[in-house]
């Protein structure tokens, strides 16, 4: 198939997800949020009293389980349905519970490979822009436009706080910045696939930028890169 493939990653809140849907939208894209699916088996693992660095327990568990990831571009607040085991856990990964813990698992290294084989099956059945820590780097470094996004500190915690409200959740400024940096800590100087710039990928800093420029600036990328320029 054509490499019609947009990956986006970068760092917690620097409004990868925000810019990933409105360009799957727009441009008919498959959205592929692979953070979604390190959460989806991490609340498997806290909701069945597995030890979060217990990664043969996990694995075996989510490979019992059925897990569907449903594209559903009418509501923005479930925009990825997780559906674990035919219960719809789309809010529930997105607790401070799961967010605390899922940099440990996504750590381990046969969890990776067993997401990162989905993914990139995901990704091979049709055009898609996938978000994450890796996507440019390991899941697809071949994408035709790949992305790195970043955002200072106080604008990304913002835009958590912003995203935990329409969740109708509620945490304190300095509890959000200490979650997203120690999450990015983990994330950035793990062994396997740590969260690095992707060779070839283009570095935009959001903090000042509005979505549409945001959007029409890496719409306009990706159009270039289709027509081979
Ligand atoms: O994107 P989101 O914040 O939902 O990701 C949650 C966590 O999942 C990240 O902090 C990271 O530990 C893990 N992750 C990862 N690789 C990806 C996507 C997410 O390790 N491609």
């Amino acid at each position: 198939m054509e490499n019609k493939i947009i990956t986006i990653d970068g760092p917690a809140g620097s409004g990868k997800s925000t810019i990933a849907k409105l360009l799957a939208k727009k441009l008919g894209l498959v959205y592929i949020d692979t953070g979604a699916m390190y959460r989806a088996l991490t609340l498997l693992a806290i909701e069945n009293n597995i030890d979060l660095n217990d990664e043969k327990s996990i694995l075996d568990i989510a490979k019992k389980s059925e897990l569907k990831f449903e594209n559903n571009v009418n509501d923005e607040n479930k925009y990825t349905k997780v559906i674990l085991n035919g219960r719809d856990i789309s809010l529930d990964i997105r607790s401070k519970k799961v967010g605390d813990a899922v940099s440990i698992v996504s750590k381990l290294s046969g969890i990776r490979e067993y997401l990162v084989k989905l993914q990139r099956e995901m990704a091979s059945s049709s055009p898609s822009v996938l978000e994450g820590r890796d996507t440019g780097s390991i899941v697809c470094p071949d994408a035709i436009c790949k992305i790195y996004l970043t955002a200072n500190i106080e604008e990304r915690v913002k835009r958590r706080e912003k995203q935990l409200c329409k969740n109708n959740q509620s945490l304190s400024k300095s509890q959000i910045k200490c979650e997203i940096e120690t999450r990015d800590e983990i994330d950035s100087s793990r062994e396997n696939s740590p969260l690095i710039v992707p060779e070839g990928s283009t570095v935009i800093d959001t903090t000042f930028m509005t979505i549409e420029n945001e959007f029409d600036l890496i719409k306009n990328i990706y159009i270039k890169k289709l027509k081979g320029k």
